[in-house]
């Protein structure tokens, strides 16, 4: 199998939308409860992505940074998972100025990019409808995935990432 580069991957999202647990579920394939909410971490994560060894160096923000800070964090990136919480509707206005951000940042090069809808477990108080999820997306011209970080059944999250990695390497 042939080993590629290392693919720097960062993770942006209104605090409290499931970004440390989407990770360390990524990465342990458990759900922790409670995280530090304050804690930015980077990790290491190697994955088979269509017979090709990917490394993956995934960068976790605590997303209550300042300005330059996720400025630094996008400059440093290759590639990037926005989150939202299905039963926040603010996060999810939250994404197009994230987004926005992101493009500047890049300019002018492509922003390769996943949308996730997280807590997908939380039908009942779903406030952001799939389908405005799904447009979004094809706004962004970027994949889609609603995810549960507790209960990811149909291994949604890491194909989540897997397709972000592909994203990043298309370029
Ligand atoms: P972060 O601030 O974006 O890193 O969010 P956390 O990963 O710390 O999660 C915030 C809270 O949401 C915690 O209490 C988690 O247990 C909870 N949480 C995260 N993902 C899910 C999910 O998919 N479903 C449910 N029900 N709760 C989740
Ligand atoms: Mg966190």
């Amino acid at each position: 199998m042939a080993k590629s580069p290392e693919v720097k991957l960062a993770v942006f999202g209104r605090a409290g939308v499931g970004k440390s647990a989407l990770v360390v579920r990524l990465l342990t394939k458990r759900f922790i409860w409670e995280y530090d909410p304050t804690l930015e971490s980077t990790y290491r994560h190697q994955a088979n992505i269509d017979d090709e060894m990917v490394s993956m160096e995934i960068l976790d923000t605590a997303g209550q940074e300042d300005t330059q800070q996720r400025e630094g964090h996008m400059r440093w990136g290759d590639g990037f998972v926005i989150v939202y919480d299905i039963t926040d509707r603010v996060s999810f206005e939250e994404v197009a100025p994230l987004r926005g951000l992101l493009e500047e940042v890049k300019k002018p090069k492509h922003v390769p990019l996943v949308l996730i809808g997280n807590k997908a477990d939380l039908e009942h108080a779903r406030q952001v409808a799939t389908e405005e999820g799904e447009r979004l997306a094809a706004d962004m011209a970027c994949a889609f995935y609603e995810c549960s970080a507790c209960s990811d059944q149909g291994g949604g999250v890491a194909e989540a990432f897997h397709e972000l990695c592909r994203e990043v390497r298309r370029r």
